[in-house]
């Protein structure tokens, strides 16, 4: 099974990488910037026939469409969308919309354009599985606090590109669902968190595992709930 994990040089995607890697599996690992991937690179080293590292900034088409040009070939099994920025795009009165305009620009429209880029390598997969990273604090029900607009709204906004994904490509047999991977201990989820990222990914890992065709479409958590839109 080939795995793409964008974003794989630290927090989540390194996690996914490395439990992946210990599954046995076969990973396409992308960073931005793989020179300053240090961890990533020794993980490389350590199995260099399952793992390859690439360069993806998924907020630009030119490199999304380098990185789709080198997956032309290959069957990509499961695609990982991890990458994500947390922008909170500042507070009522004071808003950023330049910094919302960012969030937009990777959570939602990098995710879908990657998504859409690689879609033939994915179509080559038998029952190929589209996982996009999403957060609670994307999900309009759960939203008891206010704020974060920029987070919250392209998290929304993914997990509305992804139930149209699913529907569009349900007739294919290939699946598309978000997750969110619980509050966890990572540069993004601050010190605070509740779980570390080795627990994260593992109940994610089993999540992924277990999703068929009722899964797509729908928002899961990392114990196996769905969350309510
Ligand atoms: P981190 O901030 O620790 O890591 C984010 C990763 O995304 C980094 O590898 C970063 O690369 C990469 N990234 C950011 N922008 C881009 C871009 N334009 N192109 C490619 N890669 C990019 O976050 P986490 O690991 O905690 O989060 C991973 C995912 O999980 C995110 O989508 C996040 O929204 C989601 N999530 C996390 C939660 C948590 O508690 N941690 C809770 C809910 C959801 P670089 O090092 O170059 O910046």
């Amino acid at each position: 099974m080939l795995y793409i994990v964008t974003g794989a040089n630290r927090g989540l995607g390194l996690e996914f990488t490395r439990q992946l890697l210990a599954r046995g599996h076969r990973v396409f690992a992308t960073a931005r910037n793989l020179e300053q991937a240090e961890e990533l690179r020794t993980l490389a080293s350590s199995a260099p026939d399952a793992l390859q590292l690439f360069t993806l900034d998924i907020a630009d088409p030119t490199s999304i469409a380098a990185f789709a040009k080198t997956c032309a070939d290959h069957t990509i099994d499961v695609l990982i969308n991890n990458a994500g920025i947390l922008e909170r795009g500042g507070t009522l009165g004071a808003l950023d919309y330049e910094a919302i305009e960012r969030g937009f620009q990777v959570n939602t429209m990098g995710t879908l354009r990657l998504t859409e880029a690689l879609l033939p390598a994915l179509r080559r997969s038998q029952g190929a599985k589209i996982v996009n990273l999403s957060s609670k604090m994307g999900s309009i029900a759960e939203n008891t606090s206010g704020g974060s607009y920029a987070y919250r709204a392209s998290k929304a906004a993914l997990n509305m590109v992804t139930r149209s994904l699913a529907l569009d490509l349900a007739a294919e047999g290939i699946i598309a669902f978000v997750v969110h991977p619980g509050w966890v201990l990572t540069d993004m989820g601050g010190p605070n968190a509740l779980i570390d990222a080795q627990t994260s990914i593992s109940n994610l890992l089993h999540v992924i595992d277990r999703a068929g065709p009722e899964t797509s479409g729908t928002f899961q958590e990392w114990q196996g709930n769905t969350i309510a839109w």
